[in-house]
């Protein structure tokens, strides 16, 4: 079995959404970012905790999964995002832009099918706050037919915490790659 790839997620992951006060955790640091497509005079404010740099590291360096961004953020993910939690240049999944006007347009999450077809039938642990519970099913339902998938989930609120990553860890190492590495 191939490693399985490990989708990332930024908004409401890696960038908490804002309390009721408009503030993000004292963990994480302000970056004003100038996303592909915006003018240099309107960037947009970006809070990151430069502890998740490290710790997706620790996750990338063991070599059993595949790090891929997928989120909104697009390619800006690699060459926004990445650089400043010191993660190297990652690939990203594709994502379209639908119009859409919730996240969850068929009562799952809108970037699901885009993941499905460019999964195929490799095994995946994706984190992303956003998940529904058509999208636990899907994931139960390509397990049970011998394709792995962990969702991982954080609160939007909360961002990405540590404990994710050793579930991702452990997730992986019982996996038949691992087993087999
Ligand atoms: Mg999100």
């Amino acid at each position: 079995m191939r490693p399985p790839y490990l989708l990332l997620d930024i908004d409401g992951v890696l960038i908490p959404f804002p309390d009721a006060a408009g503030s993000a955790p004292a963990t994480h640091a302000r970056h004003d970012v100038v996303p592909t497509g915006r003018s240099a005079d309107n960037p947009v404010t970006v809070w990151l905790n430069p502890d998740h740099g490290r710790l997706l590291m620790d996750v990338i360096r063991t070599g059993l999964v595949t790090p891929v961004w997928c989120t909104s953020w697009r390619q800006d993910a690699t060459t926004l995002i990445g650089p400043l939690l010191d993660l190297p240049a990652l690939p990203h999944v594709d994502l379209p832009r639908p119009q859409i006007t919730t996240s969850h347009p068929n009562g799952y999450l809108w970037k699901r099918d885009h993941v499905d077809a460019w999964l195929g039938d490799a095994p995946a642990v994706w984190i992303d706050d956003d998940f529904t519970s058509l999208d636990h099913a899907w994931a139960a339902e390509r397990t049970a037919e011998g394709t792995p998938t962990l969702l991982v989930q954080p609160d939007p609120h909360l961002g990405l915490q540590p404990e994710y990553l050793t579930e991702v860890t452990t997730w992986v190492a019982q996996l038949p790659v691992a087993r087999a590495a």
